[in-house]
């Protein structure tokens, strides 16, 4: 069955339909409608999968990076089949604040403490390069997705940060990204770095953008979870609820590998980012932000200049507190604090991966077989993501690729990165023991599963208190109420107990 086209109708506006709402709830105590404005909007249906199929390439998950990677492929001639267990771009992507930009923040400090300065300068240009070629997508896509090109700012956010703000201008100058001094206007008032023409977009109307200009090359599917991939002797099935489909080459684009031949599930720490869209009273100046000490905050417009802003900058370990909603005031305690009272108009999070050397995973997985990934983007997926789509395709298609081997997912963890690892893996022991260890009535909420055990590995869940869902500490899966699976690694939902 050929999927429907999907119109890039997305915007920030309310459209009173929703077709598959939003995961979070609107939970008493937290400011402003729960959900991200990119989710707001009527989109079609696409068919859920019936029956037995087969493609060149099955794509599991119709995120950024699953949509990107059916792009590069099924323009290469290979008919690609995307499998999405919710709607298109309602995972992370969704939820994303969509700044396209490789500036991302602080990163590039760490990365050349971490890594060979050659191997980041590379990387720094693929991630430069993804900007035009997002940008290039959208305008060839004809996708309607609020693409704007504006500067983005690295600033100081107070005295102290200032007095050592020139180590992270140096480390993006040497790394090869072309940002300049400069000072920044109020509210900012700070020393700034600033990288010009970066990109803004509405990520949801990006994909769905991307995925209408697949043509009859694509078929996808939506609510279409796949619960396992198993590998036989031509290749890789996909195992649904309605059927399957039979590929020689199988890409995770799900955020949270479900087939880990890698031990994935220890090496990617799941970071909640918390979002607030507000409308100043007074007006800040254009551009996309990232504070370096103070508030910490990341600001971008949500569209053009004089509407409302995004506002993000509180990130914690998913189901790392008791009570989330506290995040939310935080934040908004902060965002009051820089720019005086505003209107929250929405809130929400998601998390993204975190890796141990600061690097994502990305290419064909341990014991390889034409089974491909692409996670831990660390909350810079926007470019990563496109980079990601490039590296798999040539991987694909034979060809190779000069950033491959830096992003490897197959790379041992380097001396550096052994400590890091070593802490978020105490975390989880953690969890595990003491989430076992506790009454589940800290956990757990009457009339959800929370306190259930985690269909991946067992770990006890938890309530959020902020969104309405039930969280994995131990590896980041989250459930709705009723246990049906949001995001992995876990594939399976959680049955209620009787
Ligand atoms: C709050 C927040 C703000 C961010 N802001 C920025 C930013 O400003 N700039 C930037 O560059 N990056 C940002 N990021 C990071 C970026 O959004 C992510 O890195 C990126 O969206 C990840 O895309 P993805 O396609 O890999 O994952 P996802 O968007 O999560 O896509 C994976 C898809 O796979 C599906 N799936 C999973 N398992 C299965 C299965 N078994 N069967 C079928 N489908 C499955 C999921 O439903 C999901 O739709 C932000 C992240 C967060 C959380």
């Amino acid at each position: 069955m050929r999927a429907a086209a999907m119109p890039a109708t997305h915007d920030s506006v309310w459209k009173g339909t929703l077709m598959h709402p939003e995961y979070i709830e609107a939970m008493e105590g937290v400011s402003g409608l729960a959900g991200s404005p990119w989710l707001t909007s009527e989109s079609t249906v696409l068919p859920t999968l019936d029956g037995a199929h087969e493609a060149d390439v099955v794509i599991v998950g119709g995120g950024i990076t699953g949509a990107l990677v059916a792009r590069r492929l099924s323009a290469r001639g290979r008919h690609v089949v995307v499998l999405e267990r919710r709607r298109m771009a309602s995972g992370t992507t969704g939820h994303s604040t969509a700044k396209v930009t490789a500036l991302h923040g602080t990163a590039w400090r760490g990365l050349l403490g971490a890594h060979p300065r050659d191997k980041m300068h590379a990387w720094a240009l693929a991630n430069l390069a993804a900007v035009d070629e997002l940008s290039n997508t959208a305008r060839v896509t004809g996708t309607t997705c609020g693409l704007r090109t504006l500067p983005a700012y690295l600033v100081a956010g107070d005295a102290t940060s200032a007095q050592n703000f020139g180590e992270h201008i140096a480390a993006l100058v040497s790394v090869g990204i072309p940002v300049s001094a400069v000072d920044s206007p109020d509210p900012f008032s700070n020393p700034a770095a600033e990288l010009p023409r970066q990109v803004m977009i509405d990520p949801a109307a990006f994909v769905a953008g991307v995925l209408s200009s697949l043509g009859p090359i694509a078929d996808l599917y939506e609510d279409t979870a796949v619960r396992s991939l198993e590998h036989t002797d031509d290749g890789w099935l996909a195992h649904c609820d309605g059927g399957s489909v039979r590929a020689p080459i199988a890409v995770m684009a799900d955020h949270s590998p479900m087939h880990d031949t890698g031990g994935f599930f220890g090496r990617l720490f799941p970071y909640t980012h918390y979002v607030l869209e507000i409308a100043p009273r007074t007006a800040l100046p254009d551009g996309m932000w990232l504070q370096v000490g103070g508030e910490n905050l990341t600001l971008r417009p949500t569209s053009g200049q004089g509407g409302t802003w995004i506002a993000s900058g509180q990130r914690v370990r998913v189901g790392s507190v008791d009570d989330e909603r506290e995040i939310y005031t935080q934040l908004e305690e902060s965002v009051t604090r820089m720019l005086g009272k505003v209107e929250v108009v929405r809130h929400w999070s998601t998390h993204d991966h975190e890796t141990s050397d600061g690097l994502p995973f990305i290419g064909e997985a341990p014991l390889g077989r034409n089974l491909f990934l692409a996670t831990g983007y660390a909350g810079w997926g926007m470019t990563k993501s496109v980079v990601a789509a490039s590296i798999i395709a040539d991987a694909v298609e034979g060809r190779s690729n000069a950033i491959a081997e830096i992003v490897s997912p197959s790379r041992l963890p380097g001396l550096n990165s052994l400590v890091p690892l070593a802490g978020e893996n105490a975390t989880v022991g953690r969890e595990f023991i003491t989430g076992h260890l506790t009454s589940t009535s800290k956990l757990a909420h009457s009339d959800s599963v929370a306190g259930q055990a985690c269909t991946h590995l067992g770990c006890e869940t938890k309530w959020n208190t902020a969104e309405g869902t039930v969280d994995c500490p131990c590896h980041g899966s989250r459930f709705g109420r009723d246990g049906s699976v949001i995001y992995g690694p876990a594939s399976n939902d959680i049955e209620a107990d009787a």
